[in-house]
């Protein structure tokens, strides 16, 4: 147990949310094992992985920007009174709702909202800390955790443009903003800045398409373009037996597909419909309507942030934007040759599901490389292998990144100092 433990404790060293050690994993099973010995808070984890009944608890303190934007979002909810804090992305929407924050590295408090929440913001010392329980699995714990670094950090930089929109900043905002900015400046840097050699297509085989599919995924996740627990791959390979589709599992983790994918048929005869991606019908829809041979979805960050970014302050459907909207809209630069639409759409098949939205999208006027989902993600598609797609997503996320700041500074002359 402890090998797992300190696994899921090195994943999120890996992703470049925690410090090495950092990390605190326990987890009950026939007694209490610790990711690692000699840390002052395993009596806390003790008291509250019993006192829930729980079979894991993760206890970590984010570093960089991570820490920074969800310290911020934390200290705004106690300053507040609000005590939670409430990201509007797609991740929170279906998966963690909102983020109880609670003062103090202590166990009352921690148990209180992790009775009623999968994480919590735990603000002590003047540093935030995620707590997050995996009721039968170490992995569920790690999933939150991550997820809530995600959410906050995406919450923050939307609130930021957004306050930044109706006029609403401050000196001692703009001053937080600007460290976060240089932090992430420094974050950024220690990531690859050019996109791998993926393996080549057509793919011979469908055991060539599956170790495409593992290594693009595996890319994604290290070159800190989406977290390992949302997102999904599948890739469309001719064989003897006729053409397959193949998927990565529902659940999987981007960087760990072996074993992992499943052969579904075009016409849904013999799928194996209960492991396969919840995003299954939208991957088979966009295969049927267009050129794509690859598809490569995730949640990069400041392509979930710009999408959300909008300057009609005044629409009747806000609130909805994640349903239905009716502006055409999307990321353009003619001089990148870029050209993403963003359509709302929820998960799954539902009347305003994405398998509704997206797919016409990627395959209007002859294909597009990808598009985005409203404050969900991108889907990036590849005409013969994952290069295409992966050199999609990396060039997305960089021009969303940089664009936002342009659209910060425009707004918010003074800002222009950094
Ligand atoms: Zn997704």
């Amino acid at each position: 147990m402890t090998d797992m433990l300190a696994k899921y404790a090195a994943k999120l060293v890996v992703a470049g949310l925690c410090a090495p050690g950092e990390p605190l994993l326990a987890a009950l099973d026939a007694e209490l094992s610790f990711s690692h010995a000699g840390d002052a808070r395993q009596p806390l984890a003790e008291t509250v992985i019993q006192g829930l009944g729980t079979a894991a608890l993760l206890i970590a303190r984010p570093m960089g920007a991570c820490q920074q934007t969800m310290l911020a979002l934390a200290e705004e909810a106690l300053a507040t009174g609000a005590g939670f804090v409430v990201p509007g992305d797609c991740e929170t929407r279906t998966f963690l709702h909102d983020l109880p924050v609670v003062r103090g590295l202590e166990a009352q408090g921690v148990m209180a909202a992790l009775s009623r929440r999968k994480g919590c913001i735990i603000v002590d010392s003047g540093q935030a800390f995620m707590a997050a329980a995996g009721s039968v699995s170490p992995e569920q714990a790690f999933v939150t955790a991550s997820s809530m670094a995600f959410a906050c950090f995406v919450a923050y930089f939307a609130k930021h443009l957004r306050d930044v929109r109706v006029g609403g900043m401050t000196a001692a905002r703009r001053a937080g903003f600007a460290a976060i900015r240089a932090q992430l400046d420094q974050d950024m840097a220690r990531l690859p800045q050019a996109p791998p050699p993926l393996l080549a297509g057509p793919f011979a085989d469908e055991d060539q398409a599956r170790a495409a599919m593992i290594e693009a995924g595996r890319c994604v996740v290290e070159y800190g373009l989406v977290d390992s627990s949302f997102g999904n791959v599948s890739c469309r390979q001719p064989t003897p037996a006729g053409e397959l589709l193949l998927i990565s599992q529902t659940g999987s983790s981007l960087d760990e597909l072996g074993g992992c994918i499943d052969p579904c048929r075009f016409d849904g005869t013999s799928c194996v419909g209960l492991t396969a991606s919840s995003e299954l019908v939208a991957h088979r829809a966009i295969y049927d309507g267009g050129p794509a041979r690859t598809i490569l979805h995730g949640h990069p960050r400041f392509a979930v942030i710009l999408s959300m970014d909008c300057d009609k302050l005044e629409c009747p459907g806000l609130g909805q934007c994640h349903r239905s909207c009716a502006t055409p809209r999307g990321l353009l630069d003619a001089a990148l040759g870029l050209d993403i639409p963003i359509v709302p759409g929820e998960v799954g098949t539902g009347p305003f599901g994405l398998c509704n939205t997206l797919p016409p999208a990627l395959n209007q006027e002859g294909g597009k490389r990808g598009a985005i989902v409203y404050g969900h993600g991108l889907f990036a598609t590849g005409a013969v292998d994952f290069r295409d797609a992966f050199a999609t997503l990396f060039s997305v996320e960089r021009y969303s990144r940089e664009e936002y700041f342009r659209r910060v500074d425009g707004l918010d002359g003074t800002a222009l100092s950094h």
